[in-house]
């Protein structure tokens, strides 16, 4: 691959002409994110993360992150010169708060920075994924004194933050952990207890490390209604407010897997010296599980980026090759010369899917992230109830769609380099091997599923799905003055239908009782709702190119509107497909006999 592109016309296409940018900057605090000045920060962010961060994608891969005989983990060559260098040019603290020495950029600006450092190099990425979700943790739940001994460094990303929830008996089940915190006559706690894959749970990066850890208090009752969230520094601080003595953490091993090779995936143990390890409460005891859903769904959205992220590498890596790889003549022409791959139709088919669902996610991304601007920053009660409610019922969608998505893109991005696919030289098999984890971590996909059909849909009695419903028809009105969105139209029309019908069944088979016949069809529904919702942003994007916005070229602008009415015409059908597996009921599955 000749190297990361950042595609900043289409980055910043979507921001001010789908996912509403302009109206976020005129919010409180947010007026100096005008789109001319955001388009200025992602050009040089853009710069950063190619030049910097992106060539140490592959060497992250080969020599991934190790456990060396002192017990610490070393980062691959280079990771910790670059690390540096995104702290110090501030890449780190962008959109974090500006109270806490951050650029205080909102939220749907610090996703389009964060996406382009997971095209990058997702692996590398996950370290400030994390970071951000502890920043939100401490900024909502964590005391005055908490909050002023650790935020800055965690800010600026001279520290970063872990999230500890898994032990082997408690995966999606978060509420069967057994690690334990026991109280001290100064306040604090002592853990113990082992947690496993960890993400970042140790690096040579920075100086310090803080894990916010779930356990449970001796007399908690069981289940996620006992469990407390703790702030685990790896070194404890001093007078000074400097790290100090090492805390009781061991990392005990890495995990070795299919990908993301970079990202050290640790087994740790807290305690294990016997005294305990030293945690402070972040909250109140035995709301750790509610405190850990701030931090998770901004993880959920950050991993759902992924499959953004990871598609568009895959895609721009797979148009390299198809450009270069000349193999076959154009069958039904007389041309006697061989041609280059991306001049059949079926590898055009194969690029333009890719492309199409990059920018259809893409979209999703942004407006999700607006929302969560407006939850914080609307100007009436009225409109951050409202993104609040958008938020919960999108995150589940972003996190399971366009991760699910995203390996079917690095999976597609294989088949376009044929053989050398297959092979790890050309670099498309890393995507596809990185890929792979987006749908299982945060919450499996599955789990996505669940959350959205038994959380999600019955919201305000279903008015929060019926809301979005309403609004996205919308768009159809709006079609209707263009005649080459003509087929589009109808395909949106007949898919947003789809989605209301199953949105209705649903609804229906939770009032009555029937959670199994509802459960049963939930990963479906979820896959229908995330590719209607494509159509949708789809639409409004087409709809925006053809009015001819001036200030981007009528090359990108038709371009736009054919991946547009490719994924209307030929890749938004497929979500009525799914409408027989959300209504199948329970009784196929019960009866299979495994
Ligand atoms: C590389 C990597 C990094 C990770 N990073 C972290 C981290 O930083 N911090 C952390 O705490 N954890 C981390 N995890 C753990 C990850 O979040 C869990 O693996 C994940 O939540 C699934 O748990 P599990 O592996 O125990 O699978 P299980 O819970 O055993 O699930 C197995 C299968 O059963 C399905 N399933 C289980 N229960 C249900 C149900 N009720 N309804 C429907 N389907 C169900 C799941 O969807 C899945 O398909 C990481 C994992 C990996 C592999």
């Amino acid at each position: 691959m000749s190297g990361y592109q950042p595609r900043l016309d289409d980055m910043t296409f979507t921001l001010n002409h789908v996912a509403g940018l302009e109206d976020v900057s005129k919010l409180n605090g947010y007026q100096h994110a005008d789109p001319e000045t955001v388009g200025t920060i992602l050009e040089e962010a853009g710069r950063f993360f190619s030049e910097v961060i992106a060539p140490l994608n592959r060497i992250g891969d080969q020599q991934g992150s190790v456990l060396t005989e002192d017990g610490s983990v070393k980062t691959p060559d280079g990771f910790k010169e670059a690390y540096r260098k995104y702290v110090e040019s501030g890449w780190a603290a962008a959109h974090m708060p500006q109270e806490w020495g951050g650029g205080g950029l909102p939220y749907i600006v610090g996703v389009a920075i964060q996406e382009m450092f997971k095209t990058a190099n997702m692996a590398f990425a996950l370290a400030p994924t994390l970071t951000h979700g502890a920043v939100e943790a401490l900024e909502r739940h964590g005391s005055d004194e908490l909050k002023n001994a650790y935020i800055e460094k965690l800010v600026s990303g001279e520290w970063t933050g872990t999230m500890n929830l898994t032990e082997p008996e408690a995966g999606s089940d978060v509420g069967a952990l057994r690690t334990k915190a026991v109280k001290q006559t100064d306040g604090s706690y002592r853990l113990f207890g082992t947690k496993i894959f960890i993400t970042w749970g140790d690096q040579d990066l920075t100086e310090n490390i803080l894990h916010l850890v779930l356990a449970r208090t001796p007399d908690a009752p069981p289940g996620t209604r006992g469990i407390s969230m703790f702030l685990v520094p790896k070194f404890i601080l001093d007078e000074k407010g400097k790290p100090g003595e090492r805390n009781d953490i061991k990392v005990l091993s890495l995990e070795h897997k299919l990908g993301i090779h970079a990202s050290p995936t640790c087994v740790v143990s807290y305690g294990d010296n016997g005294a305990g390890a030293v945690g402070y409460l972040v909250g109140d005891e035995q709301e750790g599980m509610r405190n850990m859903f701030t931090m998770m769904n901004a993880a959920r959205v950050g991993v759902g980026m992924e499959g953004v992220a990871i598609g568009e590498a895959a895609y721009q890596h797979a148009l390299d090759y198809a450009r270069e790889r000349v193999q076959g003549r154009p069958i039904g022409s007389d041309a006697k010369a061989s041609v280059p791959i991306i001049e059949h139709p079926d590898v055009r088919r194969m690029l333009l899917t890719m492309k199409a669902y990059v920018e259809a996610m893409r979209s999703l991304l942004y407006v999700t992230a607006g929302e969560g601007d407006h939850m914080f920053h609307g100007e009436t009660e009225e409109r951050r109830q409202l993104a609040s409610d958008r938020l919960a019922l999108l995150t589940p969608i972003v996190k399971a769609w366009c991760t699910d998505v995203g390996v079917e893109l690095a999976s597609i991005g294989v088949q376009v380099h044929g053989g050398m696919g297959y092979v790890e030289e050309t670099g498309a098999a890393q995507y596809l091997r990185d890929s792979r984890i987006a749908p299982i971590y945060e919450g499996t996909n599955g789990i996505q599923a669940v959350d959205l059909v038994l959380r999600k849909v019955p919201l305000e009695n279903g008015a929060v799905v019926a809301g979005l419903i309403v609004e996205m028809s919308q768009v159809v009105d709006r079609m209707g003055e263009y005649p080459d969105l003509a087929l589009f139209r109808e395909e949106l029309a007949v898919a947003i239908q789809g989605l209301a019908e199953t949105s209705t069944w649903l609804g229906e088979r939770l009032a009555g009782g029937e959670i199994q016949s509802a459960l049963a069809g939930a990963s479906p529904y979820l896959r229908q709702f995330g590719t209607v919702l494509g159509g949708w942003l789809m639409a409004t994007a087409a709809v925006a190119a053809l009015a001819r916005p001036p200030e981007f070229e009528p090359a990108f602008l038709a371009e736009k509107v054919n991946t547009a009415r490719f994924y209307g015409q030929q890749l938004l059908p497929m979500a009525n497909g799914l409408v027989p597996a959300v209504k199948g009921g329970a009784d196929l599955l019960n009866d299979a006999a495994f």
